[in-house]
């Protein structure tokens, strides 16, 4: 049985950092990538970073039941889609899903055997100076993404997994070894 991890946490708290550096140190984790009705960011790419769907679109995989979760986050909509975690889990390779809180919630009903963590920043104001520093939203958005975050910051307790990212390197040392540890238990079962 290959092993489903759920990385979950505010926007910019670091989870697109911490995973860039995991899938380094654990090359067999393979990234589901999700859908989405927001727009691209510049460099983006259709299929890399995310599926790229209009409204209409998502909407149709919502009706044939091709989303495992999906949610609507800051005013678009995001799902895994079905496809991207059959494939992997029938060649039984581990599999990252990077979502936010209410779809990491579904998982937990539907996946309770998938490994769940929950990236925490060191105080609630390290969001702000992140976000601001990524540059890559307009002020109006990273507002709706903090207003956001305080309603996801309150369910870090549903979690069994909490990484502080507070110093990176410490965090990315501390999450490689929690998924390293799940992955060789759902190995060993
Ligand atoms: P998320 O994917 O959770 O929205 P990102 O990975 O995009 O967050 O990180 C948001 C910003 O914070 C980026 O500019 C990133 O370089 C920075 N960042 C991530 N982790 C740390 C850290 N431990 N210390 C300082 N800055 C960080
Ligand atoms: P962003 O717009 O910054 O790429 O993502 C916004 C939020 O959507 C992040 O919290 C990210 O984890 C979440 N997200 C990305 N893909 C999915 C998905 O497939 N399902 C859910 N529920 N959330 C997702």
């Amino acid at each position: 049985m290959a092993r489903v991890v759920v990385i979950t946490g505010p926007s910019g708290v670091g989870k697109g950092t911490l995973i860039r550096a995991l899938r380094d140190r654990i090359p067999e984790l393979e990234l589901s990538v999700s859908a989405t009705t927001r727009a691209p960011r510049p460099g983006e790419k259709h299929g890399e970073d995310y599926w790229f769907l209009s409204r209409d679109e998502f909407e149709k995989r919502v009706d044939e039941g091709g989303f495992v979760e999906w949610a609507e986050y800051s005013g678009n909509k995001y799902g895994t889609l079905r496809s991207e975690l059959d494939l992997r889990v029938a060649d039984d390779r581990p599999v990252l899903l990077e979502i936010e809180v209410q779809g990491a919630r579904q998982v937990a009903e539907t996946m309770p055997e998938a490994l769940r963590i929950f990236i925490a920043p060191p105080s609630a104001d390290t969001l702000r100076t992140r976000l601001v520093g990524r540059g890559t939203d307009a002020k109006e958005a990273i507002d709706r993404r903090l207003q956001v975050s305080e309603e996801e910051l309150a369910a870090q307790p549903e979690f069994p997994v909490v990484v502080i990212n507070d110093r990176l390197e410490d965090a990315i040392d501390e999450l490689t070894r929690v998924v390293r540890e799940g992955i060789d238990e759902a190995r060993s079962a």
